[in-house]
């Protein structure tokens, strides 16, 4: 049997608050190693092209690149990349990770006009909160804490609902967080929320994205873990995508061959990844 294709469909650069990555660099390295699909999938969150005196309530602790969130001018960089490496063998995607979308609509519907190849839809934070990043779980009671949790999950199951993304990102976020600050939790008491979401995209026909950066970090696992993944198999979900979510060249592509391996057991055959919005199946 012939090797899969590496595919890397969740990946960032200095056009992302929070990497300091050249796109060339990013690029180079997908070459060097041989992957086949690379989508650019930067940061557009609820305050990006917000102007900066606007941004001061949120108390960032990145430096800004000199293209903070620029959606527009990342939109051009990519564009211009796949024009230069048209002959590449590496197949380049200018997606976007729209976070929060439901936060700013308006702002939401004017970056979709623009023609992606692939839309990532997420969640950081829920409305009124920072990024889990930046939340200080440790003055939060354990009723305090589970609120935030029910009320991230109710948040993705509008955002699952609203259904103008080609895959939804990382849906155990918070977990990763709790996990770094040593917050014990029990995942299965959110079972049935995570259900619904699986549900709600496997029913109208968008992909569910394995995200490989929990591999690398202190959770020890993909964003969803394997079972998640094996359910919405069982619920009828037959899109998968898979990301890195690397923020630096020596991330990118690293867990994937392993996320292969969970999508294999989970039962799945294939894995997507969009161009012109449209999926495009590979076999693994
Ligand atoms: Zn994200
Ligand atoms: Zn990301």
């Amino acid at each position: 049997m012939s090797q899969p294709q590496l595919i890397d469909c969740h990946t960032h650069t200095a056009f992302s608050y929070d990497s300091d990555a050249g796109l060339d660099e990013m690029y180079g390295r997908a070459e060097k190693l041989g992957i086949s699909v690379y989508a650019v999938t930067d940061h557009c969150d609820h305050c990006c092209d917000t102007p900066e005196e606007q941004l001061i309530q949120y108390d960032f602790e990145f430096e800004r690149s000199e293209y903070w969130e620029d959606t527009e001018a990342a939109f051009r960089a990519v564009m211009a990349l796949k024009e230069q490496e048209a002959d590449s063998p590496v197949k380049i995607l200018n997606g976007i990770e729209l976070g929060e979308p439901l936060q700013d609509l308006k702002k939401a519907e004017r970056i979709l006009t623009r023609p992606y190849d692939m839309v990532i839809g997420s969640l950081h934070n829920i409305s009124g909160f920072p990024d889990f990043y930046f939340l200080d779980f440790s003055t939060m009671s354990r009723l305090e804490l589970r609120e935030v949790m029910v009320n991230y999950f109710l948040e993705l199951t509008e955002l699952a609902k609203w259904n103008r993304f080609d895959t939804l990102a990382h849906i155990t976020y918070p977990f990763r967080y709790l996990k770094e600050r040593n917050v014990s939790y029990d995942m299965t008491y959110y079972d049935d929320m995570i259900e619904q979401v699986l549900k709600i995209l496997a029913d109208s026909g968008k992909a569910l994205e394995l995200n490989t950066s929990g591999l690398r970090q202190k959770i020890q696992s993909t964003l969803p873990e394997e079972r998640y993944v094996r359910r919405f198999r069982e619920l009828g979900g037959e899109l998968v995508t898979i990301g890195s979510d690397a923020h630096d060249p020596a991330a990118l592509g690293t867990g994937i061959l392993e996320g292969y391996d969970i999508l294999r057991r989970a039962g799945f055959r294939y894995v997507a990844y969009y161009e012109h919005r449209r999926p495009v199946q590979t076999a693994l």
